[in-house]
């Protein structure tokens, strides 16, 4: 999750009327919409396994930009509140020193063990997650949380599949790959 204090774009369009500028935002339209994975979406990853361009990080490194620009995960916090990171002994580590606990106290507090032996939080959305929003432990967060969408990752196509994955849960991945479809005109 990325955060921004105030986003520039929602403080010049306050001027603007609200729900217009709302009912268009890259957030709603995803929250709006039936499917999070339409079929012309999902043949187009395929198409993209299959035949990517050459140069298809730095295609997806400007739209990363571009995305989130216009997106303030402010608004949204979807990933925070859906789909726990991973979490590692060195997150631990960082996380316990940040909220005073012994590591084993943290884990025992918040944590339990997926099918990959990570340490996930055990409940969703995460437990540091505040009502408007913001991490309550954002500077000390887990690593995963600070590469998250991994859209600005290189190697994109090695990450493929959990790009396909994060379509489905993260507004701007979803318009990340939207645009590239529209501009390569698949
Ligand atoms: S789901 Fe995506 S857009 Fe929403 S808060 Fe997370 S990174 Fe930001
Ligand atoms: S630690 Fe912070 S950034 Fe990570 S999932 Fe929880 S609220 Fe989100």
């Amino acid at each position: 999750m990325q955060k921004k204090s105030i986003s520039s774009f929602a403080f010049v369009f306050s001027q603007f009327n609200c729900e217009m500028v709302m009912a268009d935002s890259i957030i709603n339209r995803f929250f709006a919409a039936k499917e999070k994975m339409p079929k012309q979406t999902s043949d187009f990853i395929k198409w993209l396994k299959k035949a990517a361009p050459s140069n298809i990080d730095d295609l997806i490194h400007e739209l990363h930009d571009e995305v989130f620009d216009e997106v303030d995960c402010l608004d949204c916090a979807n990933c925070c509140k859906t789909v726990g990171p991973a979490i590692k002994d060195i997150d631990i580590d960082r996380l316990s020193k940040h909220l005073k606990l012994k590591p084993s106290k943290l884990v025992e507090l918040y944590m339990e063990i997926d099918e990959e032996q990570d340490y996930i939080f055990r409940t969703h959305p995460c437990p540091f997650l505040c009502d408007d929003n913001y991490c309550s432990v954002y500077e000390s967060r887990p690593k995963a949380c600070r590469e998250y969408p991994h859209t600005d990752r290189r190697r994109v196509m090695q990450l493929i599949n959990l790009h396909k994955r994060n379509i489905e849960c993260c507004p701007a991945v979803f318009e990340v790959f939207e645009r590239l479809r529209l501009k390569l005109k698949k």
